[in-house]
């Protein structure tokens, strides 16, 4: 059989089908079926589950729209009422399961959800800092508490989308060309933005002030903490973490703008580089997924 019957098979079969006797799930591979004649492919199978004695003649027909699989208990004194089971598929909800630019179409949903989660927090962040800016450092508690969890949130949605990243994005697409720039820039920004997420993990349960409010050398009013509070948050190589910093504090507005933007010229470049290598596969997809038109009579 082609590797596209192959695949469709393998969904069909995937956890759906249980012994119609003890409901064990029957684990059936395609690769395992004989073909009888053109469209039909067969095998025995015993049911695997405990004390289940049932063996199965399998069939499966393709039939051009439709997969048809027939699972019939087996022996010469069968029962009045035999384990048979039977189940027809159409096709397109198959493809749609089984098709491999799914898992990219699915990653690249997850990750502009990530980046999403990260720009309204982002946002926040600007916010707060607008309003240092036009109305000075001194506010009161709740707003400390609020930039303090603004911090914390920006952080927790920076590790989320870089796990997604990691996880669910990468294996789909190629690594080299401008997504390894990309992912060089985005990491280097991404190491601070970790330490200072454990950082603020830790000191968001602490009374303690965790926003400092800094004077720059221009006058400049920003959120930030000293770096010898961040010594015990490092991650990694706690050399190489830091390098970019220079001073002694952490310009968090800074350094979360330059990790946003670093972010999202990563999401832009991964779903760039995934529709130019997977244009045709992707039009294929939709193809293979879309009902026939029905026709009027
Ligand atoms: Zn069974």
């Amino acid at each position: 059989m082609d590797d596209e019957l192959e695949r469709l098979i393998n969904t069909l079969l995937d956890g759906e089908i249980r012994c119609y006797d003890c409901h064990t799930p029957l684990d059936i591979q395609a690769n395992e079926l004989e073909r009888q004649s053109e469209h039909v492919y067969t095998t025995r199978y015993n049911c695997p589950g405990d004390g289940c004695s049932i063996e199965y003649d399998v069939q499966v027909e393709d039939e051009g729209l439709t997969l048809h699989f027939e699972a019939n208990e087996r022996g010469a004194n069968r029962p009045d009422k035999p384990a048979d089971m039977t189940q027809v598929s159409r096709k397109e909800p198959l493809q749609k399961k089984s098709h491999p630019v799914r898992k990219l179409t699915d990653a690249s949903k997850e990750l502009t959800n990530a980046f999403a989660i990260l720009q309204h927090n982002h946002r926040r962040l600007q916010e707060a800092h607008e309003t240092i800016e036009k109305e000075g450092f001194d506010q009161d508690t709740d707003f400390h508490l609020r930039v303090r969890a603004d911090i914390h949130n920006y952080t927790a949605s920076a590790y989320s989308f870089e796990e997604i990243v990691g996880k669910n994005v990468e294996p789909h697409i190629p690594s080299d060309g401008p997504i390894e720039n990309a992912k060089n820039e985005f990491d280097e920004e991404h190491e601070v933005v970790k330490a200072l997420r454990t950082y603020a993990q830790h000191h968001l349960a602490l009374p303690s002030s965790f926003v400092h409010f800094f004077d720059g050398d221009e006058g400049e009013i920003t959120i930030t903490v000293p770096m010898d509070d961040l010594d015990d948050f490092r991650p990694g190589d706690p050399e190489a973490s830091f390098d970019l910093i220079e001073g002694d504090h952490i310009d968090v507005v800074d350094r979360v703008n330059r990790h946003y933007e670093a972010a999202e010229k990563l999401v832009a470049t991964m779903l760039k580089v995934a529709e130019e290598k997977y244009e045709e596969q992707i039009e294929e997809y939709r193809e293979a997924t879309r009902f026939p038109e029905m026709t009027k009579e």
